[in-house]
């Protein structure tokens, strides 16, 4: 038989078979009367929604006859769920011929629902014989990733592949894993909204958004459950019949002190008898789904692994000794097995326990400082953050144990292409600023932060300055040292690099951040126009979170929504102070006032003067300073010193 005849009769056969008058049988009832589940699951054979009833109002809201265009479904691992979603396309090659997009988080994922779950059901369920073109026929339009049939074909894409989310529309779209998918694809938006975007054009289309949960923060399937009904399923107590969902705290597995998972049993909510397992059959069957907003068009339901079927791998006892052990492992500081189980058995997003720094209190606390630089402060430095229009740069004064008090924040407007931004800068970092006893501080060190923007040119300037200065980079590599012992020195570069550890260092100011009392380490803040609330609102506008990476525990800095260059500029003079490495002690004792000596009365057109000091200054010198830093040589000229 040649292949072109094969098609012709395959396609007659379906072509007929859509003639025939369509019942109004919804996806659950058709996938009873017809799915066969391959040999390597769990329940191998017929499909039966009365194993797993709580699919079944989510399978009606997927058939055509039920008016919801939305599914949403939070589950834990293990429930059939996905499988719902496999019995729709099931349905609709046989029944309701359409376009599908089914997304996974990625093309292996992809790959893997289609010949695991999706192909099996092809070859195994009789009402599906004959209706997608058999694969070994040349341009059949069947392969793993795309199944075409009369009236329809179904897409498998993985969200990390470029090609699959290329635009094409359908009236039927599934995407598995949403936790799983990355929250932009080609910088085009979540696969959530590209894929509702999809279906844009059909008026009886239909979404199925379902997922494991994951975290809080960036969750998409929570928001979605929350916007929508809200539908927890409710099954009797066989004791006093009261109707109650189940909730982990719930059951028990503890007794007189001891726990014992292998008699775990769930509390009625009502009677407080402790139901055994075995009653769960058949309370799973007189269940039913209580919908929070019930008149709501986007149906969401929400199921933990407590109602997995009777006799499948995770009971209760199974579900009681994870969680010992995982309760274990937290005790040890190890997070991982707890958080696996909140979200894949209990179905519930994990929040981490974010640092964060209260930007209302440090701004309460700003003073007034009794000079420019106030009683404390033995060194001055700066820093200096390179944007595209601009400069922006702090000073702050630093005294014994690292006590800090912000002098000055400045932001100097112009491109840093243009020297003259740079001229403004160094005119202010030559300034001189007046301390509480009389003497006039210079600033001792400066940083520049060269790794954004123009780089060039702030190598240029830190070659140029008169002074200590140096070319730094932010390093967000965990476990990076706030200042590493040696500079490099990039290739085609004309300074040496520090890379500073930003890690390191934010987690230095954000416990500083929290003391609240006067002393090492504290951080004191002016009163001062620059300082206002928008300072401390970038000051602190990010939030550690730990993370696993390979397995290991680590810490990332989250910037929020907004702006962050005062946060960095501290990071910055922190890296400076210890480049800087100041011996206190001898900077204290050089902090005298300076001798009053008497001026003779200036001209009439200079405002009287009282004190003088004198330009050779007894400006203090870091003793110990540099001693463990090496500074490039630095030539004069270039247009920074042409001033
Ligand atoms: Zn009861």
């Amino acid at each position: 038989m040649t292949s072109g005849l094969a098609d012709a009769r395959c396609y007659t056969s379906a072509f007929r078979s859509g003639l025939r008058p369509d019942p109004l049988q919804t996806v659950d009832e058709w996938a009873d009367a017809h799915v066969q589940l391959p040999p390597h699951v769990a329940e191998s054979g017929q499909w039966r929604t009365s194993r797993t009833p709580f699919l079944r109002e989510i399978m009606q809201c997927l058939s055509p006859s039920h008016l919801c265009q939305k599914v949403v479904f939070i589950k834990c691992v293990q429930i059939g769920g996905t499988q719902s979603g496999v019995n729709w396309m099931g349905y609709v090659i046989d029944r309701a011929p359409g376009s599908m997009l089914v997304f996974e988080p990625t093309k292996d994922l992809a790959k893997k629902l289609s010949s695991e779950k999706v192909e099996p059901m092809l070859e195994l369920t009789p009402a599906l014989k004959g209706k997608v073109r058999e694969a070994r026929t040349r341009d059949s339009g069947n392969t793993i990733f795309s199944k075409k049939f009369l009236g329809g074909f179904i897409n498998f894409i993985g969200c990390n592949s470029a090609v699959g989310m290329r635009s094409t529309s359908a009236r039927y779209v599934m995407v598995d894993e949403v936790d799983g998918c990355p929250l932009d694809v080609n910088g085009e938006g979540h696969p959530v909204d590209l894929a509702e975007k999809r279906t844009a054009t059909f008026s009886r289309r239909k979404v199925f958004l379902l997922s494991t949960p994951l975290e809080a923060d960036t969750s998409r399937i929570e928001p979605e459950y929350e916007a929508g009904s809200r539908g927890r399923y409710h099954v009797p107590c066989p004791f006093c019949g009261h109707a109650q969902h189940l909730q982990w705290g719930q059951l028990v597995f503890s007794f007189e002190g001891e726990p014992d998972p292998d008699r775990a049993a769930y509390r009625c909510s009502r009677c407080s008898v402790l139901i055994p397992e075995h009653y769960k059959t058949g309370m799973l069957e007189q269940g039913h789904w209580v919908h929070e907003d019930p008149s709501n068009p986007v149906r969401s339901f929400h199921i933990n692994a407590l109602y997995q079927p009777y006799g499948w791998q995770l009971s209760w006892a199974e579900l009681a000794r994870q969680w010992i052990l995982a309760n274990e492992k937290a005790k040890t500081g190890d997070m991982r097995q707890l958080k696996t189980f909140i979200n894949t058995i209990l179905a519930e997003t994990w929040e981490e326990k974010g640092e964060k720094a209260e930007e209302d209190a440090l701004y309460q606390r700003r003073e007034e400082y009794e000079a420019i630089c106030p009683d404390g402060v033995l060194v001055l430095t700066a820093s200096v953050d390179v944007q595209d229009n601009r400069l922006e740069a702090e000073i702050v004064g630093w005294g014994a144990d690292e006590e800090a008090w912000s002098i000055e924040y400045r932001v100097f407007p112009g491109s840093p292409a243009q020297p003259l931004v740079w001229k403004d800068l160094t005119d202010w970092l030559h300034r001189k600023w007046m301390h509480a006893c009389g003497l006039a501080l210079r600033v001792e060190c400066v940083v520049v932060d060269t790794g954004g923007h123009h780089t060039k040119e702030a190598y240029w300037f830190v070659r140029r300055y008169r002074g200590r200065c140096y070319a730094i980079k932010g390093s967000n590599q965990p476990g990076a040292p706030l200042v590493p012992p040696r500079p490099t020195k990039p290739k085609g570069a004309t300074v040496h690099l520090y890379h500073v550890g930003t890690v390191a260092a934010k987690d230095t100011l954000f416990e500083r951040m929290k003391l609240t009392e006067p002393g090492p380490g504290y951080m004191h803040f002016p009163v001062k126009a620059e300082y206002d609330a928008t300072y401390f609102k970038m000051l602190t506008n990010e939030e550690k979170r730990n993370k696993y990476d390979r397995g290991v525990q680590i810490g990332h800095y989250y910037k929020k929504l907004g702006r962050n260059e005062p946060l960095d500029l501290w990071v910055y003079n922190l890296a400076a102070v210890a480049l800087l490495n100041p011996h206190w002690e001898k900077l204290a004792e050089k902090m005298v006032p300076p001798p009053q000596i008497e001026l003779p009365a200036p001209p009439d057109d200079e405002p009287p003067r009282q004190t003088w000091v004198p330009r050779t200054a007894p400006v203090p010198v870091p003793v110990a300073a540099g001693a463990s830093v090496s500074q490039s040589p630095r030539r004069p000229g270039g247009w920074m010193s042409r001033r």
